[in-house]
């Protein structure tokens, strides 16, 4: 049986005071387990960046609760340093370099005595990551030299310098051009299989969740509920034209897009 990483418990989420309230998320039951990729879909402002930041613990549930590894997110045991993010736009301190940027969470954690390694040991692991990511001789470079999908490829970096069990991506790749998302995908599916993580990504892009997951959890619109969630039995490794290409690849495609027109 797979264990259990991430499970959401009757999770609701109302922003605001009355009358000025907004129900975001209603009543999400679900468990991620250990070494998935599983993207959440829905409609835009439905309450998916919602669900990741309760999932980070940035944010509280109104009712309900989000654990990792059986322990509430909200709760003082809750292993922060385990759970890696990656935003929507990459983030990057300007005035820091490649490297600088990547090893920004370590300074962070070692301030707060979190660290499992030496502050070495972390700039190592910044050269073996930028060179997983392919910016091999960009380490020196500051952010306002990089394209968009370079950028980008930092964040996942620092998303990952900390080596945590769990990688949350919110639309990380929803600003870049559809080339350039194509080889972030492939990257990306590189990545998860070489460092074993579980990845919960979201994204309003049909393609990208079918090519990257196991399952996808495909949401209501707002206050948004589980309207399904779909196993995706696509072979692995996948290939983002030879996939594309598959008759199985266009039944889940049809499948899932009907989802979104019946609304
Ligand atoms: P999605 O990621 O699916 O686009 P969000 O989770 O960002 O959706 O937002 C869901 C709904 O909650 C939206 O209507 C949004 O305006 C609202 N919302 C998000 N954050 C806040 C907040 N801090 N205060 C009030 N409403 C919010």
């Amino acid at each position: 049986m797979s264990e259990q990483i991430v499970s959401f418990d009757s999770v609701s989420k109302v922003y605001g005071e009355a009358p000025n309230t907004v129900h975001a998320v209603d009543d999400i039951d679900a468990e991620i387990n250990k070494g998935e990729f599983v993207s959440i879909v829905g409609p835009s402002g439905c309450g998916k960046s919602t669900l990741l930041h309760m999932t980070a613990g940035l944010i509280s549930p109104t009712e309900g609760s989000v654990s990792f590894n059986g322990i509430n997110v909200q709760s003082e045991d809750h292993e922060k340093h385990n759970v890696g993010l990656v935003f929507q736009e990459p983030v990057l301190l300007e005035w820091r370099d490649v490297r600088d940027n990547i090893l920004f969470p370590i300074e962070i954690l070692n301030a707060n005595g979190k660290l499992e390694q030496s502050v070495e040991a972390y700039k190592d692991r910044a050269d073996e990551l930028v060179e997983l990511v392919g910016l091999e001789g960009f380490s020196n470079k500051l952010p306002g030299e990089l394209s968009g999908g370079m950028q980008q490829r930092v964040s996942v970096c620092r998303g990952l310098i900390h080596n945590p069990e769990l990688l949350l991506m919110d639309e990380p790749f929803g600003a870049l051009d559809a080339l350039t998302r194509d080889t972030m995908n492939q990257e990306v599916l590189d990545i998860w299989r070489k460092t074993n993580k579980t990845i919960i990504f979201i994204t309003h892009n049909l393609d990208e969740a079918i090519f990257l997951s196991d399952r996808i959890i495909v949401l209501s619109d707002r206050p948004t509920s589980i309207e399904e969630i779909i196993e995706i039995d696509l072979d692995r490794p996948r290939d983002i034209q030879y996939t594309r290409q598959q008759d199985r690849y266009q039944e889940l495609h049809s499948e899932i897009y009907s989802y979104f027109r019946e609304e």
